[in-house]
């Protein structure tokens, strides 16, 4: 698979965009910036969308999104997660007061959006138009909200993304589980020094990130990302300085990785 990273940061400044990957040019895996990353034409690209969790640095472009690609296409922008994300989703960003209910428009049968919940772990299928279809599986993680990672798979290789999480242990268990993972996407969102922070928060720090990777007993390279941008030259340093069980090096924001 090819993904691209859209914005790879926990905030918003004008470097750090907010979490989003875009999966062979037409699957969104959350949605923090990606309409500032991406041009209308490839905006309209993106027929799926991926929601790990509500937090504003994963959903803030959704409206935005629906609003570039109304009327491009007959068919809806289907959002996936579980029940209480999208009950949230509909709640807080389309309830016709923050934004329209595009579920709803222009008409309820032929709507902009749809809304698929998913269960946790079990795998479903997002069909590509061009080459082989994604197979993902929500596995919940340790966050402030309801969060799930995911496992995405395509022909026989597999990626997981943690999304947020503070300490988790199931996510890491899938991921040993799984014979044909490639990689590992996880967050490391604070320094050693506001690790209060980070435990309040349910967040890792490069102490936490290396706790947490000796729970994974694959060897696949682990990409970083969520620093937040008022500490990412000090996030970054004590990355360097750690000695980590893995291969750990920062998701570059604009580069696609071929997975
Ligand atoms: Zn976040
Ligand atoms: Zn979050």
């Amino acid at each position: 698979m090819q993904l691209r990273v859209l914005g790879s940061f926990g905030g918003d400044s004008p470097y750090c965009r907010m979490t989003s990957f875009l999966i062979d040019g037409c699957v969104a895996v959350d949605a923090g910036a990606i309409t500032r990353a991406l041009s209308i034409p490839e905006q309209r690209a993106i027929r799926h969308v991926v929601i790990t969790h509500t937090h504003m640095d994963h959903t803030t472009s959704l409206p935005f999104l629906i609003e570039n690609t109304f009327g491009s296409s007959e068919e809806a922008v289907t959002f996936y997660s579980t029940a209480r994300v999208l009950a949230a989703v509909r709640r807080h960003l389309f309830n016709n007061d923050t934004w329209p209910d595009f579920t709803r428009i222009p008409t309820q049968l032929f709507p902009a959006v749809r809304f698929v919940q998913v269960e946790p772990e079990h795998p479903f299928i997002i069909p590509l138009p061009q080459g082989v279809d994604l197979e993902v599986t929500a596995v919940p993680v340790n966050h402030l909200v309801p969060t799930c990672g995911l496992l995405l798979r395509q022909g026989s290789s597999s990626v997981l993304f943690t999304s947020d999480t503070g300490p988790t242990d199931r996510i890491w268990s899938v991921a040993n589980l799984t014979n044909d993972l490639v990689a590992c996407i996880t967050e490391c969102s604070f320094p050693d020094r506001l690790q209060r922070v980070a435990d309040i928060s349910l967040h890792l720090t490069p102490q936490r990130l290396a706790d947490e990777l000796t729970k994974l007993t694959r060897q696949v390279p682990v990409y970083l990302y969520h620093l937040k941008p008022p500490y990412v030259d000090e996030i970054r340093r004590e990355l360097a300085a750690r000695r980590f069980t893995h291969h750990v090096e920062e998701l570059e924001q604009d580069r696609t990785y071929p997975f």
